[in-house]
This record gives C-alpha cells, structure tokens and sequence, in this order.
C-alpha cells in the first residue's frame, strides 16, 4: 500500500520585546535566577496583567507577512495546569479568537515552484520559567516566565520531513526579517512540535497523530519525522496500527535516534480553557490597525525582485534572499556597481565557503560587502586574474585591509600591457625555435605549450586572454 505523510507544525516564537508579555519587567539576559521577576510575573495573588503592545504590533506584523486575517478583536484565555515553573497555576495564553488566523505561507520546491501551506493561526502568549535540576535538588528561575511567544499553527499540509524543514526555514527567514525575534534554536526562542500523521494515498480522512515536543534543530525535526513515519508504516504493515500508534506526545532521543513517549495527549478540554477576567479583551484601534502593516520586504519578494532587477538565477535569488544579511550583503556589493554574475559567485561560492571553514556566518564576515565588491572589481578591471583573486581573498580573510594593498603585497597586479607581452612572447618563441618550425608545419596543438610557457615566464601575471591573441598574431 502507498501512504501520504501529513505533518502539522507548531512553532512558539519569542518575540524580542523589551519588556514581557504582561508586565514591566525586562525579557534582556539577567545575570541572577530570579532577578527580572515582579508580583504579575512571580503569580502573586492580586496581581495584576497589562498586554504589552509591542508584543500585540509584532504578532501583527507577522498577520499581515503571512496574509491572514487580523483580528481587530481577540481574547486572553486562561489554560489551567500545573508545573512549578508556572506559579499562577494557569498560561495566559489565545485559544478560540487568536489574533491572527487563516494565513499562508510559500515554501520553495526543489522545481523551483512553490507549495503553499495553511497557517491555522497565531496567537500571544506567555513563556514559562524554567526548572533547574541539580542532582537531588531542583530551582525554579522565573527569569523567562511571561516572556512573550507567538505561538504560529500550520494546517496539516505538509506531506515530507524535507518540506517540513523548509516550512520551518522560510518561517525562520519571515520572523528574523519582520525582525519580531531572534529565532535562535539554539537558545530557545525558536522552537517547534511536529506533529506527524500517515494515510492511504487518495484517503482524505486524517488518522492518529503524535506529536513530537521541543525540536530544536532543522537536522533532528528532520531525524525525528523521518523515525515516526517509518515506525506508522511499519505498525501499519505489522497489522498493530490501532494499538501501536495512539495519540500521545513523544520526545525525540537525538543520541539514539528515536522517538519516546512521553505522555498521553492532553485534549483541549483538560486545561479548562477560559477568558481571563483580569484582560479585557483585546480591541485594535483602526490608527494601529493601520500602522502595523508598515512591514520590511519579505524573502519571497525579494528573490523575484532579485530575478528581475539583477537577472540572477531563481536558486540563487532563493538562496541569497532566504537570508537577511546575506540579501543586505549582495545588495550593497550591487551599488558598487559590479556585475550581478560576479557578485552572486563571489559572495555565495568563494565567502561562503571560507565562512564556512572559519565557522562563522555572513555577520561576522572578516570582511566587509565594500571590499568584496572591490576585489570583484578589479577582476572586471583585469588587474588582477580570477586566480590571483582567490589568493587575494584567502590573504584578506586572514589579514583584513585594503584589496589594492593586498595586490600590490602579494605582487599579483596583472600584466595586461601589450608590449610587456609581447616581449615575453619574443623571449619564449626565440628560446623554442625547434617547437615553432614543428608548429608552422602543422602541429596546432603546440599552441598550448606556448601559452603554458609565456604564462609560467610572467609567473601567472600575464592576462591570458591578450597573451592567446598576440601569439596567434606573431605566429601566423
Ligand atoms: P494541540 O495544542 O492540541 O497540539 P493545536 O491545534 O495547537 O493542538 O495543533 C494541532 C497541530 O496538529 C496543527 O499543526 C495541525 O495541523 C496538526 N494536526 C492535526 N491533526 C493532524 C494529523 N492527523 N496529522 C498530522 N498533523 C495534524
Ligand atoms: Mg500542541
Ligand atoms: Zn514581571
């Protein structure tokens, strides 16, 4: 039998606010468990919450990258569970009238197409703290609790682990260009459950999904749909699918590979879902209403802006695009007026691969979009071939400072003067008379040699395209 793959993603983002969702206190790095911490956020009885607006505009912001509806009118709920890192004993959280609902969003296809994916909603909400767990003793640090997340649904239609990962990155690359979060996986304020489902092909019907908690890198969301897919297919085929696969969550093993239960999966029902009657609900202003769709220039619009206006390939666009820095980058190489091949090759092949080998990405770049644009320049100006170039890149990673300097030090200016040319072709011709009589008489593939020989007598300096000219000329 063939299956399809459904997938649904969950992705709770923090929003990098200054403040946290419901109080005054500082979301910034505290140098003291507990330090960031008020009677809201602590959950002192009777204190009260006030929604932080830049929270409210970002979520919006987001609404409008994604096309959805904004609603001018949504609601705090309370969802009731217990956890020590959650001292009210309730997350304040958007349950039936989330701010932003029915958006969609684009992911590329290997094609070059794209494939559009619901977003189901996006709704506020608040972090919890954290529980710290040393030996027999554990602490509770309320640094991050109330810090705000949106928390962004997407229907189940993702049918691959591969587009799963590509959903997630065009998502990342949206969020990090509306700049409303850092989204770094690493540290937390990008995380996503997966939640993974199979079918037979052509049935329309969605069967029991699991979901997978707190992925926090592209390769294990990966890893881990691809490890319970093949555990469905495999009950499936086993004929133990209605006892083998039950809706549960399930926490990923990255040393092992595997998927775990972890517990049965609560249904909405169980936390009890309620209006807050501390937060009135929340009413945009039509001004505000209006302000928030002021938003920067998205990936996708970029890349066909990048198609258009400079003539580069879609993959490249897509990749140059998919990346904030990397776009700025590129674009800033542009107004230095070089050509948009050179740029794209230079910047996407030869920097990236010795960022790479640094391990650092395009912010912190040794050097900078200006003296990538130059050293591209003066290629285009043959001052320098596109070998030397290479050899000036690598000195320049190393050592910072001026292109012109660099080529001036490591004596690799080419030599594109005819008669200084032309004297090195008298030289080399002069020293091989034999091996010219042999190619007057018709051995054409001596021509090779020559241009090897006056090439190696310039030490590579020698512009070989005026070099291939002048001895077609002198030994005609
Ligand atoms: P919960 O909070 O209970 O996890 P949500 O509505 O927040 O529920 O999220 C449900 C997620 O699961 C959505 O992303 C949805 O697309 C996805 N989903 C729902 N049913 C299935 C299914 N059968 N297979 C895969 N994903 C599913
Ligand atoms: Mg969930
Ligand atoms: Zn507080």
């Amino acid at each position: 039998m063939e299956f399809e793959v459904v997938i649904g993603l969950e992705v709770h983002v923090q929003l990098n606010t200054k403040s946290k969702m419901f109080c005054s206190c500082p979301t910034s790095f505290a140098e003291r468990q507990n330090k960031n911490t008020c009677p809201v956020c602590l959950g002192l009885p009777g204190a009260l919450p006030v929604i932080n607006k830049e929270a409210v505009k970002k979520a919006m912001m987001f609404g409008w990258a994604v096309d959805a509806t904004i609603n001018k009118k949504s609601i705090f709920n309370r969802k009731n569970y217990f956890y020590p890192d959650l001292p009210k004993g309730y997350q304040i959280s958007q349950f039936d009238i989330p701010i932003v609902e029915n958006g969609v969003l684009y992911v590329d296809k290997e094609d070059g197409s794209k494939r559009e994916i619901g977003i189901t909603r996006a709704h506020l909400e608040e972090d919890a703290g954290k529980n710290i767990h040393e030996g027999e003793i554990s602490k509770v640090d309320l640094n991050r609790a109330g810090t705000p997340l949106l928390e962004i649904v997407s229907e189940p239609d993702i049918r691959s682990s591969e587009e799963a990962v590509e959903y997630l990155k065009k998502l990342h690359s949206i969020v990090r260009y509306l700049d409303i979060s850092d989204a770094n996986m690493q540290e937390g304020s990008f995380r996503c459950d997966a939640n993974v489902s199979i079918r037979p092909k052509g049935d329309e019907k969605l069967y029991t999904r699991v979901e997978i908690k707190n992925l926090n890198s592209f390769r294990f969301i990966q890893k881990a749909i691809e490890y319970e897919i093949e555990r469905h297919i495999e009950a499936w085929e086993d004929g133990i699918y209605d006892s083998e696969v039950v809706q549960e969550t399930r926490l990923f093993d990255t040393q092992r590979g595997v998927t775990k239960s972890m517990r049965g999966k609560e249904e909405s029902a169980d936390y009890r879902y309620f209006p807050d009657p501390d937060l009135p609900p929340l009413i945009i202003p039509d001004e505000f209403f209006e302000e928030t769709k002021n938003i920067p220039e998205l990936p996708d619009e970029k890349e066909e802006r990048f198609i258009k206006e400079y003539g580069i390939k879609p993959y490249e666009a897509a990749l140059i695009a998919s990346s904030k820095e990397t776009a700025k980058f590129f674009e800033e190489m542009m107004e230095e007026g070089i050509g948009a091949k050179n740029a794209v090759s230079w910047l996407t092949v030869e920097l990236a691969a010795r960022l790479n080998e640094l391990g650092v990405d395009i912010t912190k770049s040794p050097i900078d979009s200006k003296t990538l644009a130059k050293l591209v320049k003066r290629i285009e100006d043959k001052t320098i071939s596109n070998k030397a170039a290479k050899e000036v890149l690598d000195y320049l990673v190393k050592n910072g400072g001026d292109v012109d300097e660099a080529i001036e030090k490591l004596g690799l200016k080419q030599i594109t003067d005819t008669s200084a040319i032309e004297a090195i072709i008298d030289e080399v011709l002069a020293a091989n008379a034999d091996k010219v009589e042999q190619y007057r008489s018709g051995k054409d593939k001596l021509f090779g040699f020559f241009v090897g020989q006056v090439m190696k007598a310039s030490k590579g300096k020698a512009d070989p395209k005026v070099v291939n000219e002048l001895l077609r000329k002198r030994l005609a």
